[in-house]
């Protein structure tokens, strides 16, 4: 008898450590923006695990990069050198404008790659006392799991009981650059201040228009690394090659890097790699990452030739395939479109978001199930999305979408939510 997605809900439930809460479906197949549950139901993916998707699943192209450097070589580590990692670091930092780069597998890993380099920069060139370095934070942020991460998380469920936490971290409201500015009144031995040009993971919250240009502008005054996590805005997604670039007018890919805000720290993964294999990586300029010395950092699979292929093939579909002047234009159509339903229901309260990087606000208690239950109608009517924070819906489908299919979605959402 054939397993069945109850089969497979069940022994994850029974083998698997209880971190997540996973929608009920089960999903066996992938293809651009579809999936493919185990009895063969199709969906429209508005995930993208997590925005790491963005070129769609198993692209050809990324799948054949990966099959060939499979059978190539896989890792060296970085106790030799191998062939692949230094032009892949040449194509990185060529690609985003900078002069180096450190590679790492996930994010919570770059994130903690960028928070040593911020440090060490600080209390070596800087000129902080050491183990007096300071690291602005904001509030409602997510930058991943590790126990120094979640020192400074809001979120009481991802921090109880995981104490004694790290120290070094000052917390601000979002987008409150007096409070910025203030702290950095108070305080001499501030290193850099980490944030997510759009905060995804609290419900895709866009900040007004000059808040990025305002930390750029409050860390060169303060002699502080301005590092921005990347991690799921960057890579098309928003519309812009990086959610720092704003609406800058080079229609999506930034050639020429001086036209938008330019973090001192910029730090990326998910999509790096289109979801091929964990790729990150932190980039910086030459002043910043030469901290950096043997011994001082490191990963066993961090710059691995397989990973690094594939990240070079994930970059170029990119570029290749217009995703982000794709995901710029749909995203319109998208928040368009979800913005008469508010005309129409009650049940629609905001429609926010860049690029394909959107929420929907629903309105009811944070508390309250209706999020959640309308995510599992949408499931049964073939769209997969997922609540984040209780009320909010984030609709994060792979940057490959076609016009016509999204405007199919939207017709989804529309008649899910209209008849809920
Ligand atoms: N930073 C941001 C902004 C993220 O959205 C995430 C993941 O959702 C992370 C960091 C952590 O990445 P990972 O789950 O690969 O450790």
């Amino acid at each position: 008898k054939k397993a069945t997605s109850k089969d497979f809900i069940e022994l994850e439930n029974k083998h698997g450590a209880h971190n997540y809460h996973p929608l009920p479906v089960v999903l066996a197949k992938g293809e651009g923006v579809h999936v493919w549950d185990v009895e063969g139901k199709k969906y429209y993916d508005f995930l993208s695990a997590y925005s790491a998707v963005n070129q769609g699943h198993c692209h050809p192209k990324i799948v054949n990069t990966l099959k060939e450097q499979a059978e190539t070589l896989t890792l060296t580590s970085r106790a030799f050198f191998n062939d692949v990692l230094g032009p892949y670091e040449q194509f990185i930092t060529r690609y985003f404008g900078f002069d180096k780069v450190l590679p790492m597998n996930t994010g919570a890993e770059a994130v903690e790659t960028a928070i040593k380099i911020a440090r060490k920069w600080g209390y070596e060139k800087k000129g902080v006392e050491e183990n007096k370095g300071q690291i602005v934070v904001f509030d409602q942020n997510f930058h991943g799991r590790t126990t120094t991460i979640i020192s400074f998380s809001s979120d009481g469920d991802a921090k109880r009981n995981f104490g004694p936490y790290t120290h070094g971290f000052i917390k601000v409201t979002y987008n409150d650059v007096d409070a910025l500015r203030e702290v950095f009144e108070d305080n001499d031995n501030i290193v850099g201040v980490l944030v997510e040009p759009i905060q995804g993971e609290a419900g895709v919250i866009v900040p007004s228009e000059n808040f990025l240009d305002n930390i750029r502008k409050l860390c060169k005054e303060n002699n502080a690394l301005f590092m921005a996590d990347e991690i799921q805005t960057g890579i098309g997604r928003t519309g812009s090659l990086l959610a720092v670039c704003g609406d800058c007018t080079c229609k999506g890919h930034c050639e020429k890097q001086s036209s938008y805000v330019t973090p001192d720290i910029l730090i990326l993964g998910k999509a790096l790699s289109g979801g091929g294999y964990p790729v990150s990586a932190v980039l910086a300029n030459d002043e910043v990452m030469e901290v950096i010395t043997p011994g001082t950092h490191g990963s066993t699979f961090g710059g691995n030739p397989l990973g690094a292929k594939v990240a070079m093939t994930a970059l170029e579909v990119i570029r290749d395939e217009k995703l982000t002047q794709n995901a710029r234009k749909l995203g319109q159509i998208f928040r368009d479109r979800m913005e008469k339903l508010i005309t129409k229901t009650d049940l629609v309260c905001l429609v926010r978001g860049k690029g394909l990087l959107n929420a929907v606000v629903i309105n009811d208690h944070p508390s309250s199930s209706t999020a959640w239950d309308i995510c599992v109608k949408l499931s049964e009517n073939g769209l997969l999305a997922k609540p984040t924070h209780g009320n909010i819906i984030r609709f994060a489908p792979p940057l490959v979408m076609s016009e016509e299919q999204l405007h199919e979605c939207c017709d989804i959402i529309e008649k899910t939510i209209l008849n809920f």
